[in-house]
C-alpha cells in the first residue's frame, strides 16, 4: 500500500497510524490500492465510540471487515499461482433496536466505503410487485456518487432476512414467491455476479443499464431470528449425551445464539446455499437498562447530548438526574424496541418544555428529575441571578 518510504520503521509505523487516524473522511477511495486498512482492534475502538455493548458482536466483525478488505488487497494484487480467499459474509442475529444497523454502518463509515441498506421484505424476485434485489446494488452506487469502482467494494446491509424464511424445510413444488424465490434471488448478488442495474432508481422502457461486479461487496444481513435459540439447544441435547433439560435450560439465549450453525439456519427457512454464503455469524444481546442509560447518554451523537445541544443553542442548560434516565431506559425497555425506543420517549417528554421554554426570560438551567419522567412533576427551572 505505501512505497519508496525510507524512513526507519517505528517512524513509519507513527505516520501510518497518524495517517490512519486523520486520513481525510471526505477521501473516496476507488483503488483498492490507495485503501488504508484500519486494524481490528483500530476497528473494535471507534465502533465502542459509537455502538454500546454488544463486545462479542464487535470483536466478530472487526476481525471480519479485517479479513475482508485484507482479501480484496490480496486478491487485486494475486499472481496466478497463488491462493484466492474466498469471501465471508456476515449474518447479525438480534432483537430488533440492538445495535445491529447501526454497528454496520459505523464500520462502513469509519474505513469510508459506500453503504446501502435493504429491508428483505420488501424485496421480490425480478418481474414481480416489489423491488428488485438489483435495486439494492443501484442504492449502493448511488451512495458511492455513482462511482462503480467505489461501489463494488462496499458493504450492504439486509434487515429482517429471517422475514423471508421459506414456510417448509422441505423446497416447495410450487414456487413461493415471498420467501425462497427472493432468498434465491440475494443469493445471486451475495455469491458475486455481474448484475445490470438501471442508470436511475425507477425502471423506464429505454433506461440504459450498467454493469456492477459485486464479487467484492460485503453482505451483512440481519434478523431478529425469533426462537431460533429453541432449534439450537434442540441440537445441542440431541448431541450431547447426559444432556438433561434442566442442564440444558441453562444455556441463556445469548450463548445459545452465539453456536449458531448452518444447520439451524436451514431449519428455521434459510435456504441451505445462502445459509453456506454467511459463515461468519454473530449474536447481539438484548440491552439491558444499564446499556440503555449509557446509549442516552456516552456515545458521540448520544440523544441526551443532542438535546442538551438544542437547549444550549438558546443558551439555556439542561440537566438530566442520574434517576431519569434509569427512569427513560425502564420505559423504553417495556416497549420492547431495545433502543428505537428512546428518541420517542425523549421527544415526548421535552416537547412541551421546548415549545414553552424559549419564550421565557433569563433561564439558566432546567432540570429533568426521575418524577418529571413519570409525569408526576413539571421540570424545575432555574432562572440567571440577575444581581450578580
Ligand atoms: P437494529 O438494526 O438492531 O434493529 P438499530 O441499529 O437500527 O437496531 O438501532 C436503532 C437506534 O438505536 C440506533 O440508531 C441507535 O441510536 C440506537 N442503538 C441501538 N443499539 C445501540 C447500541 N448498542 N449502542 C448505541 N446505540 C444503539
Amino acid at each position: 500500500m505505501y512505497h519508496g518510504n525510507h524512513i526507519c520503521k517505528n517512524c513509519f509505523v507513527k505516520v501510518l497510524e497518524l495517517d490512519r487516524i486523520q486520513q481525510d473522511p471526505k477521501k473516496k477511495v476507488s483503488n483498492p490500492e490507495e485503501f488504508i486498512l484500519p486494524k481490528p482492534k483500530e476497528i473494535k475502538e471507534n465502533l465502542d465510540r459509537y455502538v454500546i455493548g454488544q463486545e462479542e458482536a464487535k470483536i466478530t466483525i472487526s476481525v471480519a471487515i479485517y479479513n475482508h478488505y485484507k482479501r480484496l488487497l490480496h486478491n487485486f494484487n494475486r499472481k496466478e499461482e497463488d491462493v484466492e480467499i474466498e469471501k465471508s459474509n456476515i449474518l447479525f442475529i438480534g432483537a430488533t433496536g440492538s445495535g445491529k444497523t447501526l454497528l454496520a454502518r459505523t464500520i462502513a463509515n469509519f474505513i469510508h466505503v459506500p453503504f446501502a441498506i435493504a429491508d428483505a421484505t420488501t424485496l421480490t424476485e425480478a418481474g414481480y410487485v416489489g423491488e428488485d434485489v438489483e435495486n439494492i446494488l443501484a442504492r449502493l452506487v448511488s451512495a458511492a456518487d455513482g462511482d462503480l469502482k467505489r461501489a463494488e467494494m462496499g458493504i450492504i446491509y439486509i434487515d429482517e432476512i429471517d422475514k423471508i424464511t421459506r414456510k417448509s424445510e422441505n423446497p416447495s413444488i410450487t414456487r413461493d414467491v415471498g420467501g425462497e424465490g427472493v432468498q434465491q434471488a440475494l443469493l445471486k448478488i451475495i455469491e458475486g455476479t455481474v448484475a445490470n442495474i438501471p442508470q436511475g432508481l425507477r425502471k423506464h422502457p429505454h433506461q440504459d443499464y450498467r454493469p456492477i461486479d459485486t464479487t467484492n461487496i460485503l453482505f451483512i444481513l440481519g434478523g431478529a431470528f425469533d426462537g431460533i435459540e429453541k432449534i439450537i439447544a434442540s441440537r445441542l441435547n440431541k448431541k450431547v449425551i447426559g444432556f438433561t433439560a434442566s442442564e440444558s435450560s441453562e444455556f441463556t439465549t445469548d450463548l445459545l445464539i452465539q453456536k449458531v450453525e448452518s444447520e439451524d439456519l436451514i431449519k428455521y427457512g434459510i435456504i441451505p446455499e445462502l445459509a453456506g454464503r454467511i459463515p461468519v455469524r454473530t449474536g447481539f444481546s438484548e440491552l439491558t437498562e444499564a446499556d440503555l442509560v449509557r446509549i442516552l447518554s456516552e456515545p458521540t451523537n448520544a440523544i441526551i447530548k443532542q438535546y442538551k445541544k438544542l437547549f444550549e443553542l438558546d443558551k439555556m442548560l439542561l440537566e438530566f438526574s442520574k434517576e431519569s434516565l434509569e427512569e427513560i431506559a425502564r420505559r423504553a425497555r417495556s416497549k420492547k424496541m431495545g433502543a428505537r425506543g428512546l428518541r420517542s420517549i425523549v421527544e415526548e417528554l421535552l416537547k412541551n418544555l421546548m415549545f414553552e421554554a424559549p419564550s421565557i426570560k433569563n433561564i439558566e438551567k432546567i432540570i429533568i428529575s426521575e418524577e418529571v419522567v413519570k409525569g408526576k412533576k413539571k421540570p424545575a427551572i432555574l432562572k440567571k441571578d440577575k444581581t450578580k
